[in-house]
């Protein structure tokens, strides 16, 4: 369930040995990230997408910068969630235009930068459109504005909802009304509107059903707008295959729904860009996480790895980063690839808490201390999404190949 390549039985990352690589990096853990996968992910989910339609990264999945820099210029526009991810894009070369703000109680300053900067502004409460406002006054500058609507419906087939129901993201759709009158006597330079119904969705049908009721939702919303509709943000939340008995994405179903949502957005407002703002789908197969085993030890008949690798590196692959039931990640012994299982073991981190488990009860081909153990599907919400300070041990290094 992997991409990467294997060569005499060792996996290749970005055409490097795996052993060769950590040598380069100089310690384990480290992350890896393949800059072919990650050109080839960009360029299938484009040819997914019809004509028209803008593609951007939303850089909370992975917000490395010499990732985010790579990513840059294969997609349209990059997706903050902070000031801190606002620099980080505009870092990489990003056009402030093509850049966009999202995320709930945002602060006065961020809004500030927002505004300097000259990003768009995704609005998620009435708050901001004061602040927005002042901001756009003092600094003498238009402030670029689209609304987050929190839907009247909810999405499902989504891992993790963000939106429909009550919700602290984006406004109630009930709302909007109120909102786009206030945004237009407040003098925002309004632009369109975006959606974001939810994370990690592995159902097509269910992801086009979003995309068509989000349109729909969005048609009606426009009709109080402030000024032309000029961007619609329709959200991703396309998931990837994290567990045995996940399958892939059908872009089927996708394809086919945004090609209908373009044409009725272009049908209603002409001027009218849709954009997919998409994170793991993108990254999350593209990077793996490396461990080296430490101990082997066993208990009571049970073999444990013990590796300088864990959750405060990790945390989704310890199961602990918003899934309700554990499940182990796809996980290797990296110079033993394709090698059939012959024992099964757990594996673990270094930390003194029942929690740190990288691999439960794994079928693995036999392992031994300075082995190296590499996980899966770990290109998106690996560091930045993992409690690093936890336990006092070294922090681990990303690189990009
Ligand atoms: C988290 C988030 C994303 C990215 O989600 P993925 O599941 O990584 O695709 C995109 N947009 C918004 C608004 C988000 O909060």
């Amino acid at each position: 369930m992997n991409a990467f390549e294997t060569a005499q039985g060792e996996l290749q990352l970005g055409g490097v040995p795996l052993s060769r690589l950590a040598q380069r990096v100089g310690q384990t853990p480290f992350y890896a990230y393949d800059r072919g996968l990650l050109a080839e992910r960009v360029r299938a989910v484009r040819a997914a997408l019809p004509p028209g339609i803008g593609l951007h990264y939303a850089v909370k999945a992975n917000p490395m910068p010499a990732l985010v820099g790579f990513m840059r210029p294969l997609v349209d526009g990059l997706d903050v969630a902070s000031a801190g991810e606002m620099k980080v894009a505009l870092d990489a070369g990003a056009d402030p235009a093509h850049v966009s703000f999202a995320g709930p109680g945002k602060r006065d300053l961020e809004l500030q930068q927002a505004v300097a900067a000259g990003v768009l502004v995704n609005v998620e409460s009435f708050r901001e459109v004061a602040l927005l406002a002042d901001a756009s006054q003092r600094l003498g500058l238009p402030a670029r504005a689209a609304v987050r609507v929190n839907p009247d419906f909810e999405l499902r087939g989504a891992g993790m909802r963000m939106g429909g129901g009550a919700k602290p993201f984006g406004v109630d759709a009930e709302q909007v009304p109120a909102l786009l009158a206030e945004m237009g006597s407040a003098g925002l330079q309004f632009e369109g509107f975006h959606l974001y119904p939810g994370s990690q969705n592995l159902k097509g049908d269910l992801i086009a059903q979003g995309l068509l009721q989000s349109c729909e939702l969005v048609l009606r919303l426009g009709a109080h707008a402030p000024a032309p509709v000029r961007q619609v943000n329709l959200g991703g939340g396309w998931g990837i295959p994290y567990f045995g008995g996940e399958r892939a994405l059908d872009l089927g179903p996708v394809t086919e729904a945004l090609a209908q949502v373009q044409a009725r957005l272009v049908a209603q407002w002409g001027q009218a860009r849709a954009v997919l703002e998409l994170g793991r789908y993108l990254v999350g197969e593209a990077g793996v996480y490396v461990a080296r085993v430490l101990d082997r030890k066993t208990s009571r008949g049970q073999v444990f790895l013990v590796t300088d690798g864990g959750m405060h590196h990790h945390l989704a692959a310890s199961g602990n980063f918003g899934q309700v039931i554990r499940r182990n990640y796809p996980v290797a012994i990296g110079h033993r690839m394709g090698e059939a299982p012959t024992e099964t073991v757990s594996v673990v981190g270094p930390l003194c808490t029942p929690l740190d488990v990288l691999a439960e009860r794994v079928e693995l081909p036999e392992a031994a201390p300075g082995d190296l153990v590499v996980v899966f599907q770990s290109g998106a919400y690996g560091p930045s999404a993992s409690p690093q300070a936890f336990l006092g041990h070294p922090a681990c290094v990303e690189v990009l190949v």
